[in-house]
């Protein structure tokens, strides 16, 4: 045997000797905050055990209470278009039963208020007075900040009023905004007057 091997021999010795006193020291102890580190085998170890586990009504309430207001997982990625799929066909499935198509279409929406949707506009809705409004708020949806060129721009009555044309009660929001604006009507009825309130001084 050569010195050299000898030595590498040495190192290899003094090298698990150190591995195993750092696995004695650590043995039973909550390694959070100490720098230690899980080897990737180990998180494997982990991973396996815990698969399947259900943890406890307490235990699920305190995960649920650390992850209070921070973004999802699944947020930002996009589907595969493999889900996408599977969401299409599903959603299909869904309309086709007439359960349910029931419950979201006509008389019977969860929206639905009564002679509302063809009830006629005051006379004094002209468009004029759109005009201004939108002008008014430079022709972006006061939102989501979209433009004429991204979507379509729409004026919303924010007391939901039709006959209430006055333009503190006007302001400009893309279809998509104006139509999250029909449910919760309460909650964007506040929102929308504090934000024309906001954006005038
Ligand atoms: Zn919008």
């Amino acid at each position: 045997m050569s010195i050299a091997q000898s030595q590498a021999g040495i190192r290899r010795w003094k090298r698990k000797k150190e591995r195993l006193a750092q696995s004695q020291r650590m043995s039973g102890r909550n390694t959070r905050g100490t720098g230690w580190k899980h080897s990737a085998q180990t998180k494997n170890k982990i991973c396996i055990s815990n698969t399947g586990k259900v943890a406890s009504l307490f235990t699920r309430k305190k995960m649920s209470l650390a992850r209070k207001g921070k973004p999802a997982w699944n947020k930002g990625l996009a589907c595969s278009s493999e889900t996408k799929e599977r969401m299409s066909l599903a959603s299909f499935k869904r309309w086709k039963n007439p359960a349910f198509r029931s419950k979201l279409t006509g008389k019977n929406h969860y929206l639905y208020i009564h002679g509302n949707s063809n009830a006629p506009y005051g006379k004094d809705y002209t468009y004029r007075l759109r005009k201004q409004v939108r002008t008014r708020d430079s022709n972006t949806c006061q939102f989501c900040r979209r433009g004429q060129k991204e979507t379509r721009i729409t004026v919303h009555h924010i007391d939901y009023n039709k006959n209430h044309n006055k333009k503190k009660n006007l302001i400009t929001l893309c279809m998509r905004c104006n139509s999250r604006a029909n449910f919760n009507r309460e909650y964007w009825k506040t929102y929308y007057y504090a934000l024309l309130r906001k954006t005038r001084k």
